[in-house]
């Protein structure tokens, strides 16, 4: 059966003293209240190895936030796969709707990164979600779709069977405007039919769902009790440990 799983996404948060410190808070936090799902932070770059240092992996997983395209090579700049793998991480956010909305990915790029996070052992946690204006013209279902569709179905089976999917909805992102319980788990239970329709009901129960957009403590209960809710992927709130333990407790 599906895992359900928290997972923080500090974004260009934290300097590595600062990250590395609440790395170990939500650490030992975790181990003093064993959690009922499983939970990862994603984090800068430069943050996974020292990171990776002082946290127990059984306890809380690691993951970049990003990885590059290409495996190695002239791309001044970008971290690839292997490098983010090489520092014992064993997750990476693909596809977050800022890198698609200010980096420009775009679902070609994106099937480049998943294959290469896959080659390397590492789990994507692949994001989608629809802009405000789709919300409100109603092409949101047609919008997940593509992006589902588009990013990921040029997997195989086995190979579908390793991604986390985060539905995120980028009008709830950072705005403090969460989706209702209901208008995530509508969504939720279409991005699974979807996968249903490609690779057979029990790929699509086993896929973790998870949603992202303002998710904090006193909302979460209500979201995961959803059945197509798996947990979340959580922003701002993943940057203060007692507010993320309190998402991770709503399980
Ligand atoms: C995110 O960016 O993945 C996210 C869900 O952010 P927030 O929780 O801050 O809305």
């Amino acid at each position: 059966m599906r895992k359900n799983i928290v997972a923080g996404n500090w974004k260009m948060n934290t300097t590595v003293p600062e990250g590395v410190a609440l790395a170990k808070e939500v650490n030992e936090a975790l181990k003093a209240n064993k959690a009922n799902c499983d939970v990862v932070i994603c984090v800068p770059f430069t943050h996974l190895c020292p990171v990776a240092a002082e946290i127990d992996q059984t306890v809380l997983g690691l993951g970049a936030e990003n990885c590059a395209d290409h495996k190695s090579g002239a791309y001044t700049g970008e971290v690839s796969a292997p490098m983010v793998a090489s520092t014992g991480a064993k997750y990476v956010i693909l596809g977050h709707s800022e890198r698609r909305q200010y980096y420009g990915e775009t679902s070609e790029t994106l099937r480049e990164k998943v294959a290469l996070a896959l080659e390397n052992g590492l789990k994507p946690i692949f994001c989608i979600g629809e802009v405000l204006e789709e919300r409100e013209n109603g092409t949101y279902n047609d919008v997940v779709r593509r992006q589902v569709e588009e990013g990921l179905f040029n997997l195989s089976a086995e190979d579908f069977g390793k991604i986390i999917l985060a539905y995120e909805p980028v009008w709830a992102i950072g705005t403090g405007k969460t989706a209702t319980a209901d208008q995530a788990e509508d969504m939720h239970a279409f991005i699974r039919g979807v996968i249903a329709e490609k690779y057979g009901k029990e790929v699509a129960d086993n896929t973790s769902i998870l949603y992202g957009g303002s998710c904090k403590p006193s909302n979460a209960a209500e979201l995961f009790a959803k059945p197509d809710v798996d947990g979340g992927l959580i922003g701002g709130a993943s940057l203060k440990c007692a507010d993320f333990m309190g998402i991770v407790s709503a399980f």
